[in-house]
């Protein structure tokens, strides 16, 4: 243990503690010690504070307790002749500056400046959480690296982040160079690299401190998706040492504070990588490898810090001349910088997947039909259709959707190619840069082509693809593919939980919901939204020992609340007998257990005799007197909780929604935006059940925020939940 960094930690969080008692006085002395405290839109509190020591910090009164906590764990600074043996001071003194940083970030959301500015973002909330930590539980993301200070030029930083973007990775910068001033997020921003959640290149905060935000997100990551207990410090340490692979990048000049800081995140398993020539920490047994590595050359930072944390990352090698990975599906095209666009009203596009025989297909054909991209001018709109054909003894027709579905994803993840909508409304771009690297029309095919044979490669053998470029190829095939579309949603559309004697479950989120199963029918999808029964049925033909296994539906039980003998025997297997069995189509009486990645929550409202439907998106309060984040708590973690249920949005419009509870008509209330997302589906439904105006009576934030004005609006609207049978 280097006597330096112990010095250099400790004295570093002595600073930031010092700090952080300073700006709760200023802060108290401005608004008052019930002045409340809280990071935008979470549940989780002070997330860090609150993993760690189960303490809810609401108002500025309660951080004295945290802050009394942070000055027990400062260790003395050690004098330059002292030898620390081992790494415990440090540590402590690393714990105590995550809660000072922590609180003094919260702080400044009170009494300013606030940490978003520019490209920097502050706090993620829990909707961010959430969508962005399932990656990391079901590894599309394999973790995150965490960025201190400056590259030695913008090329280099611009350069780093792609190769980090390129294994998958996020990326969360916060703290500039000691000396300079200059951070890594303000070198991308002049390297024009678009940042933001949507391209994992996360700017918190200019200051170091803003790392608190990382560790946040990785605090509130074990709560969420690992089930551990805020207070639980040991599981919560151990979950993200053992589960979140994550390191620090220490590019540039380190000041004590910097030091101090990296001692926290070692607590957590992450060990810094420092391009400086920092004293190094080599031991191993906190992190699981070495805890700080130094001197290491950026044209080898990347592969170094994947060595040390010991991560794995899988990459699809896809043969085009641009960086390709999931970190580029967000990425945007402007105007300015497009070369080429097809469809998006612009010109006639659109793509489709058949399923051929294994003779009719000749592997890694692709062709274009029509000019390439350097035989047309820049800007133009031009017309596209993009068919693959694929063959494989386990490919059907049924999976062709499932299939197609990901183009979006193949096609996005090229850097300078941007895609969007499916079937026969969609809008691509190809950037200027793109074109000028050497991309052609014709790596469209080969990036799908690539996507399909390393994700599909269980039931697809051979993948050809065509890309028509002239309007007429593309105006007569378009006919042809809008047929096949129209069958497939009769063939969908024409389900019925009756109609199958399989179900299909899925258990990817018992690794933190350990009793909680989905099982998914064809009128029923999975509550995350992401799975239907088709997809169920795809995943288990793709691995047939994955998450995803048929459940037979055995005999009825009750056919109206939806209780089938062999779905009961699954759920109590499956939940290690802490699940007696479910009902498919009540809430109010044995419901389905709920894991936590909902979409909506449906909660009763007793007065009205109906249901109100919240979705993630809405932060503010809801006629039920909780917010989502509130209800997420009580209905989440694998538990059945009568007059509850989570649910995906499509289930909202499905005819076994709720269906022995009185059914559709029973929706008294739901968010606006959540309306006019579902708006197509839902007017089906009105027209389907003889009230094409129901949609009106349903109230929203705009004429009813509490119960009573709910039952106002409805008594108003004469709504038909009013009249009905009593819910209980
Ligand atoms: Fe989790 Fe259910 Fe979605 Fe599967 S279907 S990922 S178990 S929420
Ligand atoms: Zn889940």
């Amino acid at each position: 243990m280097s006597k330096i960094i112990a010095t250099g930690a400790i004295r570093g969080a002595h600073a930031i503690v010092g700090k952080a008692e300073a700006r709760l006085k200023e802060a108290i002395d401005a608004k008052g010690p019930n002045e409340e405290v809280h990071f935008p839109n979470t549940g989780y509190y002070l997330p860090v504070i609150y993993g760690l020591t189960g303490h809810k910090i609401e108002k500025l009164a309660d951080m004295e307790t945290t802050l009394k906590l942070a000055k027990e764990l400062l260790p003395e600074v050690p004098s330059e002749s002292f030898h620390l043996p081992y790494l415990g001071e440090t540590l402590d003194a690393g714990i105590a500056t995550l809660f000072a940083e922590e609180m003094i970030e919260a702080i400044r959301y009170v009494i300013g400046p606030p940490p978003m500015n520019g490209l920097w973002l502050g706090a993620a909330d829990d909707v961010i959480m959430r969508e962005r930590g399932i990656e990391f539980v079901d590894g599309s993301a394999p973790g995150f690296a965490a960025i201190a200070g400056q590259a030695p030029d913008v090329a280099t930083a611009v350069k780093l982040a792609r190769e980090l973007q390129e294994k998958s990775l996020y990326v969360f910068i916060a703290g500039a160079d000691a000396k300079t001033g200059i951070s890594f997020g303000d070198q991308l921003a002049e390297g024009d690299v678009q940042m933001g959640w949507e391209t994992r290149l996360v700017a918190f905060d200019k200051d170091i401190y803003g790392h608190i935000y990382s560790l946040g997100f990785a605090t509130r990551a074990a709560m969420a998706f690992g089930g551990v207990q805020p207070g639980d410090y040991q599981r919560i340490l151990a979950y993200n040492k053992n589960r979140v692979f994550a390191f620090v990048l220490a590019l540039s000049h380190v000041s004590d504070e910097d030091y101090a800081t990296a001692a926290g995140a070692i607590s957590y398993g992450f060990p810094t990588i420092a391009h400086t020539d920092i004293p190094q920490i080599l031991p191993t047994g906190v992190t699981t490898y070495e805890h700080v590595v130094s001197g290491i050359g950026f044209d080898g930072i990347v592969q170094k810090a994947v060595e040390v944390r010991g991560l794995k990352v899988q990459v699809t090698e896809v043969p085009i001349p641009v960086a390709y990975g999931p970190a580029f599906e967000g990425e945007r095209i402007r105007k300015e910088n497009m070369y080429v666009q097809f469809g998006g009203q612009k010109s006639p596009a659109f793509e489709l997947i058949r399923a051929k025989d294994l003779s009719e297909v000749e592997d890694n054909k692709i062709t274009v039909v029509g000019p390439e991209i350097d035989e047309i001018e820049e800007g133009s709109a031009v017309p596209l259709a993009i068919v693959a054909e694929v063959a494989g003894r386990k490919m059907q027709e049924d999976f062709e959707p499932i299939v197609e579905r990901q183009f979006h994803y193949f096609i996005n993840g090229a850097t300078g190619v941007w895609h969007m909508g499916q079937r026969d409304i969609i809008w691509v771009r190809i950037s200027k840069d793109a074109k000028q690297a050497g991309f052609k029309f014709h790596h469209i095919g080969d990036m799908i082509r690539a996507k399909i044979m390393s994700d599909y490669g269980a039931i697809v053998d051979k993948v050809q693809v065509t890309i028509y470029t002239k309007e007429a190829d593309v105006l007569r095939l378009v006919e042809e593919a809008r047929e096949v579309y129209k069958q497939r949603n009769i063939r969908i559309a024409g389900m019925s939980d009756e109609s199958v004697d399989t179900f299909y479950s899925c258990t990817l989120c018992q690794s933190f919901a350990p009793t909680h199963v989905c099982v998914i029918s064809p009128e029923r999808l999975g509550l995350c939204g992401a799975y239907n029964w088709l997809d169920g049925r795809a995943a288990y033909e793709i691995s047939p020992t994955g998450g995803n296994q048929p459940v037979a539906k055995g005999a009825v039980k009750d056919a109206a609340k939806g209780r089938w003998e062999g779905v009961d025997q699954f759920v109590v297997d499956k939940s290690a007998g802490s699940i007696a069995g479910f009902n498919a189509y009540t809430m109010m009486e044995d419901p389905m257990t709920s894991c936590g990645c909902f979409e909506c929550i449906v909660a009763l409202v007793p007065s009205a005799n109906g249901v109100m439907i919240v979705n993630r998106e809405f932060s503010e309060m809801t006629p039920c007197g909780m917010k989502f984040s509130t209800l997420a708590g009580a209905v989440g973690g694998g538990q059945q909780v009568p007059g509850f249920i989570g649910i995906g949005k499509q289930f909202i419009s499905s005819k076994k929604f709720i269906s022995a509870d009185g059914g559709f008509q029973r929706i008294v209330w739901m968010p606006k935006e959540l309306k006019e997302q579902l708006k197509e589906n839902l007017a089906q439904r009105c027209a389907d059940i003889g009230d094409p105006d129901f949609i009106n009576k349903i109230a929203d934030e705009t004429n009813a925020v509490s119960e009573e004005e709910v039952l106002e609006y409805c008594t108003k609207v004469g709504h038909p939940a009013l009249t009905m049978e009593s819910m209980f």
